[in-house]
């Protein structure tokens, strides 16, 4: 039968129908001219282009095939013929097919040998079904035929215990042996790699007496020595005369002008091993290097036979539109890139296998928040009355007129509250910004409307510290707040939660306490979690609980840096403070070594003198509490010889919340001079005569940490001194590039860049679960230009399809729950 060609058919068919003769060819024998068919990929691209520009309406099929096209040039020759057939299969959604093409597309839908779930059986047959195929990727490796046990071991003890997790474990590094050099060719003071045959071994001594092992080889007649320091006992053994090696490492002279090679990657080398010769072969973490060649041959086993089961599941409209390679394919060249990529782009993970992992990760994780944002949009929420008036009634109540920053952020806000939708919104801003402020003339539109209002502080002294400030702005205007505090028990607690649960009290502060259930509102129809990253998403979900659909105002003073607040709180809408109230001068910060800790003193005595206070801040962690509780106690006790006559007192974690707000209040009023603390002042204290913060063991404190605490000085128009003492002795490179940080500058959104790349986002927001990274290949600092085309294409996906219903989208639906319960996202609040 020959192709219809009606005219008047739908736009891009006669352009899509030029695909005819190069499928044709390309199936011909059975695939046998696919050997010497060049560029297929790029012929169907072209004509796909001049198909769309032809009109031809978006579709399924139209995107399955530009992502088979995008791929197939390098696909592995026996992953070709089936690629045709699926295009053809495509192809024929499209416009009607020839008999013969007809057939082809037949075989590129049903799977060409019958599937049985058991026995497992890799082949390069792929099962139809999306379960089926995520079923065998579950294989455990002890069930893998063939797998020998060494490289198995390797990989169960790093947990990777099946077939899919083993594909996931990335190498670190790559190594180009598609041509081996001779050791003639090699260049001294280069690395380089040779195949040798060991000629000797020799035991030998430095001149220092440590042992030492001297293996000479040599390619034909070039000699190479390759030389071992210390050598542990398998070392010796590594080696036997006549025996042919690969080595690796950086060349030198020798005696006599003879290469060598200190301490080399050596492997042995088997006849016909390919999973280690003649291409670019993976080096993975941990495992050592004679350890290699085996778990390479399991990983090229597992990626060739295998890694084609992967289901794919982004859409493949997305796939197409981003130029992403397929799963499968991205698990192979993960492992074995192919010939002529470039090394270093791949070390930097910047080739085309992991962008389109990279972007798996990062879409799935955006899905997930565009999906909850979009639920949290749809449910009804309050309407506020955010008129214009109601706006300058409470910001009359402040003593100081907001700056520009401010009421960009209270507009953003008050405009979201205005809405009936429910808010859910991040407030940024440095410390000492004045978020408080507000937020509390957000809550107080609340309250105006006749709503309460709840405001969650990460600690008692920052909770008394907002009630007190609070209260004073309310002077007057006859609203109530109460203080929420740790016990329930007593009357004056009874009392308070009394007053919220009949409505009287309009508005709370206070810890996490506000969360128990003791707690209970009225009408709780707005809430504040202060320093969002010491609470984490589960909280704000509990809190929220607490009312029907109140607003919700995330603030940190932590500034998140983009990428970060994107990729893990995607789903809030966010307002920034980017600016300090006036009259703020620079903090001055120096390092001092430990033993010029008596310069620093002196520093702080002469702002005592002139009438300040300073704060002296030692490390406080967990596993060395009472050493470290006992250095505060010691230093305290010091300072009061060194300081005298200033009054100098010691606050810290294991008091009782009086005790510690009577050591507060002394400090506050002026009484003491000198505050000597665990790091319980952290966050919020708002103490304007403070100008000196020494902080010791800086080198133990992590950037944003120190950046908090610097925040506690400069509050005031004096001119303030941050002195970091720090022990160089214990610490390492990233202590000193986090204290040379703090010296370099004072913007807390480059700190939070710095401390991203230092730390990596996991710790920093501070839910890391214990050896579990949130992000697998993802790297928020270098892969934010991913980030943003994963973000685009998720938000676009969760509102043209939000139920994930559309059967190109259905992958995605069930691959999105496997994601979030792996990037925790299960509970997000
Ligand atoms: P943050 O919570 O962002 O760390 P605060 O709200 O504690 O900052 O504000 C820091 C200090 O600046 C407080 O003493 C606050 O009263 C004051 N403040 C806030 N906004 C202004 C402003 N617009 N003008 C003058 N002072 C302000
Ligand atoms: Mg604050």
């Amino acid at each position: 039968m020959a192709p219809r060609d009606v005219p008047g058919s739908s736009p891009g068919t006669r352009e899509l129908m030029a695909l005819f003769a190069p499928l044709r060819f390309a199936a011909r024998q059975d695939g046998a001219g696919l050997e010497r068919l060049a560029g297929l990929g790029d012929t169907v691209r072209g004509a796909l282009g001049l198909a769309r520009r032809a009109g031809a309406p978006e579709s399924p099929a139209l995107g399955r095939l530009s992502a088979e096209a995008d791929i197939f040039d390098r696909l592995p020759a026996a992953e070709r013929l089936p690629a045709v057939c699926r295009m053809a299969a495509d192809l024929g959604c499209l416009v009607a097919l020839p008999t013969d093409l007809g057939a082809l597309a037949r075989r590129g839908r049903i799977p060409q040998a019958p599937v049985s779930p058991a026995p497992i059986q890799p082949s390069h047959v792929r099962p139809e079904s999306r379960a089926e195929r995520r079923a065998r990727l579950a294989t455990p490796l002890a069930d893998v035929p063939g797998a020998h046990h060494a490289p198995r071991a390797l990989l169960e003890e790093r947990g990777r215990a099946t077939v899919e997790d083993a594909l996931e474990f990335w190498p670190k590094g790559w190594q180009d042996r598609t041509h081996v050099k001779r050791v003639a060719d090699l260049q001294t003071g280069e690395p380089g790699i040779a195949v040798v045959t060991v000629r000797s071994v020799r035991r030998q001594r430095m001149r220092n007496g440590k042992p030492m092992l001297k293996v000479a080889a040599a390619d034909g007649a070039s000699r190479l020595d390759l030389v071992f320091f210390n050598p542990p006992p398998w070392r010796h053994k590594q080696f036997q005369a006549g025996e042919t090696i690969l080595v690796s490492g950086e060349v030198t002279e020798g005696y006599g002008g003879v290469r060598q090679m200190t301490q080399p990657e050596v492997e042995k080398v088997t006849e016909g091993d390919s999973a280690s010769f003649g291409r670019i072969v993976p080096i993975y973490v941990g495992p050592a290097d004679h350890q290699h060649p085996a778990l390479r041959k399991l990983m090229k086993r597992l990626v060739d036979e295998w890694a084609p089961f992967a289901v794919d599941d982004l859409p493949p409209e997305v796939r197409a539109r981003r130029r992403l390679l397929g799963r499968a394919e991205a698990l192979a060249q993960a492992h074995f890139p192919s010939p002529g990529t470039d090394l270093a782009a791949a070390a930097a993970r910047a080739t085309e296998p992991f962008r389109r992992l990279v972007f798996e990760e990062l879409f799935f994780l955006q899905l997930a928040l565009a999906l909850k944002r979009r639920g949290v949009r749809q449910a009804p929420g309050i309407a506020f009355d955010a008129s214009p008036e109601r706006l300058a009634e409470v910001r009359a109540l402040l003593p100081f007129a907001f700056t520009g920053a401010q009421e960009r952020a209270f507009a953003e806000i008050a405009s979201d509250m205005g809405r009936p939708e429910p808010m859910n919104r991040l407030l940024q801003g440095d410390v000492g910004s004045g978020k408080t402020a507000v937020a509390f003339a957000a809550a107080m539109l609340a309250v105006r409307s006749g709503w309460q209002a709840s405001i969650m502080a990460p600690t008692e002294i920052l909770a008394e510290q907002h009630a007190r400030t609070l209260r004073g702005w309310l002077a007057g205007s006859g609203v109530e707040l109460v203080l929420v505090g740790a016990q329930a028990r007593g009357r004056e607690q009874r009392e308070v939660r009394g007053a919220l649960s009949s409505g009287r009290a309009r508005i709370a502060v206070g810890t996490h306490a506000l969360q128990e259930e003791g707690v209970t509102f009225a009408r709780l129809g707005f809430v504040v979690v202060d320093e969002q990253h010491r609470f984490g998403v589960v909280q704000r979900a509990r809190l929220m609980e607490k009312g029907g659909r109140p607003d919700v105002l995330v603030m940190t003073a932590t500034p998140i840096p983009r990428t970060l607040a994107l990729a893990f709180y995607g789903d809030l809408d966010q307002s920034k403070i980017d600016e300090l109230p006036p009259g703020r001068a620079p903090v001055e910060t120096r390092v001092f070594g430990d033993t010029q800790r008596m310069k620093a003193y002196e520093a702080a005595r002469r702002e005592l003198a002139a009438g300040r206070q300073a704060y002296v801040v030692y490390p406080l962690v967990e596993e060395s509490e009472k050493v470290d509780l006992a250095d505060a106690t010691t230093g305290a006790a010091d300072l009061r010889e060194i300081l005298a006559p200033h009054p100098v007192d010691l606050l810290h974690g294991q008091m009782k919340a009086d005790e510690k707000e009577a050591v507060m209040a002394r400090f506050r009023s002026g009484e003491t001079r000198v505050l000597v603390a665990t790091t319980v002042i952290e966050v919020g204290v708002d103490v304007p005569n403070a100008t000196v913060m020494i902080v010791e063991h800086a080198e133990r404190f992590g950037l944003s940490q120190l950046h908090q605490l610097r925040g506690r000085v400069g509050r005031g128009e004096a001119r303030s001194q941050c002195m970091l003492i720090a022990h160089f002795a214990n610490s390492g490179r990233d202590a000193r590039e986090r204290l040379k940080t703090m010296v370099r500058t004072q913007d807390g959104f480059e700190i939070a860049r710095a401390d991203l790349r230092i730390r990596g986002p996991g710790e920093m927001l501070g839910t890391r679960q214990a050896g579990q990274p949130i992000l697998d290949v993802a790297d928020l600092y270098r892969d934010e230009a991913i980030l943003d085309e994963a973000r685009e294409e998720a938000f676009r996906l969760a509102e043209l399809d939000p139920g994930l219903k559309r059967p190109e989208n259905r992958a995605a639906g069930e691959a999105l729950e496997r994601w979030a319960a792996r990037l925790s996202l299960a509970r997000v609040g």
